[in-house]
């Protein structure tokens, strides 16, 4: 093989390989895209993470300070009550006066803001004595759950009731059992805690608008909620939205859809042990807020950079097509005859050397057709050289117009010389076509000072160890018996190793 083929093999396989390169660019900006996109989401998905972890924390120490406020006001109430039993079992109390018997059985409790009077009720359920009144109403809460729950269980301890509404203000009654000094029932005393309280408590905090914030006994009642909603009082709202069980532990949280207003929550508490426990819940919506808006931010980041990264890989793109077919164009123009249009002489060596190998291969016959103009000189020098160019392209069309398949390549060789590569046409097919173009061109400058050409032709089966220069030889032989038999004629090699001449 000739410098030029190599050159030419090396230029194309370079161009292969360029042809891969927007495919990889594109690979590689997808990838960095990906990998980016991979980061910050798990970057964003550990924030979201982090924000649920510190709500949840931030809720459990609010239910925690709330339910440790409302349970120690419980537990002084319930002292005071604790204070009136045992006082109630003092023999000496039946004979002393009656405010005396008061300022014994009642301690300043009774007269806090948020709290009822304390009253004591006897084993029919009639109030007896009352801390408010020196003549207390003649009254009968005997029906009471809680006076029936002392009466009824007597190890109940203390008992807070659901709500109850009286004179248009909402309470809790807590009540113990008195009992008598061989574990007769006696009777209760019985107190109110306001909602007063409860109101006061929670104004002392700062909510948002979707806060929520419920006492509920520790079978699941609803005692109190902000906001306040007189429909779910007493209502077992644990049970409502299935959630009893999980007051077994003693803290935890849970998410679950509000029952007023459908609204995503997270509620936590914080001591499920006390008589009371706070539950406190946030809308999913103000717990990831914060982490929304980062996530926003870094995601339209992002697809900026997604978006720059397209940009410039579309522009790249565009730029080495535009340079792979600046060569594309270049290549022709490098590989094809200036005045012909013909392939020439580089390319054809190209691809005679590739078909010939592919002919080998597969054992099928290729044919070469050398054609020459005949007495080339002569026709210059009496018409100019010129004419003798248009005869070239004249010459030229005429081969182009007979060889017409795709594999078939025509040369212009150099000067006045035209090469045909054929693959798998035989010696016979191969004359038949040459003889074509022989009439073609003689017919054609008829009119042009009979221009002729002469053809040599060969035909060969190749075997892998021969070189495609014996197919050339033997076509350039059988061009020289052309001339020597006369010229405007056709010759062909035959086709054995001997190379024959048959005319
Ligand atoms: P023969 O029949 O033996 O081939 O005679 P010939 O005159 O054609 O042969 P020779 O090789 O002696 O002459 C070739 C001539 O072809 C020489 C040159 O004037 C002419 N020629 C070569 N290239 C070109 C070209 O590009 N244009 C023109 N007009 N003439 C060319
Ligand atoms: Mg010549
Ligand atoms: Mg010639």
């Amino acid at each position: 093989m000739n410098s030029g083929g190599i050159i030419d093999r090396i230029r194309h396989e370079m161009g292969r390989r360029r042809r891969m390169s927007p495919r990889l660019l594109i690979l590689s900006s997808v990838v960095t895209v990906l990998g980016f996109s991979a980061v910050c989401g798990s970057i964003m998905l550990e924030m979201r993470r982090n924000a649920q972890e510190l709500a949840r924390q931030t809720q459990e120490n609010l239910a925690s300070t709330i339910s440790a406020d409302i349970n120690r006001t419980i537990e002084l109430y319930d002292l005071s009550l604790r204070s009136a039993v045992s006082s109630l079992a003092l023999p000496q109390l039946s004979q002393v006066d009656d405010a005396i018997r008061r300022l014994i059985l009642f301690d300043h409790a009774a007269t806090a803001p948020h709290f009822g009077a304390i009253q004591v009720f006897d084993a029919r359920g009639d109030l007896t004595i009352d801390s408010a009144s020196r003549t207390p109403d003649k009254t009968n809460r005997g029906a009471e759950p809680y006076f029936t729950v002392q009466r009824d269980q007597p190890d109940h301890g203390l008992y807070i009731s659901s709500p109850m509404q009286h004179r248009g203000a909402y309470s809790i009654v807590l009540s113990r059992r008195v009992s008598g000094p061989d574990g007769q029932f006696r009777g209760i005393v019985a107190g109110s805690i306001r909602f007063s309280y409860f109101q006061e408590v929670f104004s002392r905090l700062r909510l948002a608008p979707q806060d929520v914030i419920a006492v509920i006994a520790r079978d699941g009642t609803l005692i109190m909620r902000t906001p306040f909603s007189a429909d779910l009082l007493g209502s077992n709202v644990m049970a409502k939205i299935g959630m009893n069980a999980v007051l077994s532990q003693r803290r935890g949280w849970f998410s679950g859809h509000g029952k007023l207003d459908a609204i995503a929550r997270m509620y936590v508490w914080a001591d499920s042990t006390r008589p009371l426990v706070v539950l406190v819940g946030k809308s999913w919506n103000d717990v990831f807020a914060m982490w929304r808006a980062e996530a926003i931010r870094i995601g339209l980041i992002l697809l900026g950079l997604a978006v720059i990264v397209a940009g410039f890989t579309v522009f790249f793109i565009r730029e080495i097509d535009r340079r792979a077919e600046a060569e594309r164009r270049l290549e022709e123009l490098a590989t094809t005859d200036a005045l012909t249009g013909l392939t020439n002489r580089r390319k054809f060596d190209i691809a005679i050397d590739r078909e010939w190998r592919r002919a080998a291969r597969s054992n099928a016959p290729i044919a070469l057709m050398i054609i020459d103009a005949d007495h080339f000189k002569a026709f210059n020098d009496s018409y100019g050289h010129q004419a003798g160019d248009q005869v070239l392209v004249g010459i030229a069309l005429c081969i182009g117009d007979t060889v017409q398949r795709a594999g078939d390549c025509a040369a212009r060789f150099g000067g006045e010389e035209f090469a045909v590569l054929l693959p798998g046409l035989n010696a016979t097919a191969a004359q038949a076509m040459a003889e074509t173009i022989r009439e073609k061109v003689e017919l054609w400058s008829g009119g042009q000072a009979g221009v002729t050409v002469s053809i040599g032709v060969a035909s060969m089966t190749p075997n892998p160890a021969q070189h495609w220069s014996v197919l050339f030889e033997a076509a350039d032989k059988a061009l020289y018996a052309a001339k020597d038999l006369g010229r405007n004629r056709c010759v062909v090699a035959a086709s054995r190793s001997d190379l024959t001449l048959v005319a």
